[in-house]
């Protein structure tokens, strides 16, 4: 095009919330140069996809993009940011292209480590059921531990190996016990919390455990 002086990429800024069951609870920002044989939408699709909170565990999954575009030679010769477009629209996510076998994730504290992370949210008076319910989600994120705060506060950690066999190996070699894995004791207590705690989170457990005097 004669208009365009660098039809090879066009720069835009993808800002992608993620959102279950309509709240959101996360959201990630990118720039991103899009050549001319490529769709931004297309783009930003596969940004979602291949990130951390695209988990086909978050329930009713679904991201809400905002694409614009930032490039100072575009087109219209708009500067960026003014008179741009701004196209926002929600992909719903089909569970099934959602990365299959996502390993389930923790939200831990970049302070301290712990991963007792609170989120601001406010609720709702609910009639029909009498209770309190559950009505929006902030950003603002608390570290129970140490009361670090902030917007986005926590870093994500991974929960696997997702195989037990694999968890309670991982466990032991941190411990430097190979004796572990085959101590019932130890496979009922880290078996237990297998999928629901961090190797390291694991190895403090059966510390505690061993700690305390019985
Ligand atoms: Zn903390």
């Amino acid at each position: 095009m004669d208009t365009n002086p660098t039809p090879g990429a066009r720069d835009h800024a993808i800002r992608i919330d993620y959102l279950s069951g309509g709240e959101r609870f996360a959201t990630e920002t990118f720039q991103v140069s899009i050549t001319e044989h490529e769709d931004v939408n297309d783009v930003a699709l596969k940004l979602a996809r291949d990130s951390a909170y695209c988990n086909e565990r978050v329930p009713a999954l679904s991201c809400l993009f905002t694409i614009q575009s930032t490039d100072p030679d575009g087109p219209d010769g708009a500067p960026p940011g003014a008179g741009s477009p701004l196209i926002s629209s929600v992909e719903p996510f089909d569970q099934a292209a959602a990365k299959p076998n996502t390993p389930p994730v923790l939200p831990q504290c970049p302070k301290c480590g712990d991963t007792d992370i609170t989120r601001d949210a406010s609720a709702r008076w609910d009639r029909a059921n009498q209770c309190w319910s559950l009505s929006a989600v902030y950003d603002n994120q608390t570290c129970e531990n140490c009361g670090a705060e902030g917007n986005d506060l926590a870093i994500w950690v991974s929960l696997e190996p997702a195989d037990r066999d694999d968890f309670l190996h991982a466990v032991a070699d941190k411990l430097e016990d190979a004796t572990l894995p085959d101590d019932p004791v130890f496979q009922l207590v880290i078996g237990a919390v297998h999928g629901t705690m961090t190797v390291d989170e694991a190895v403090r457990e059966w510390g505690l455990a061993n700690d305390i005097p019985e």
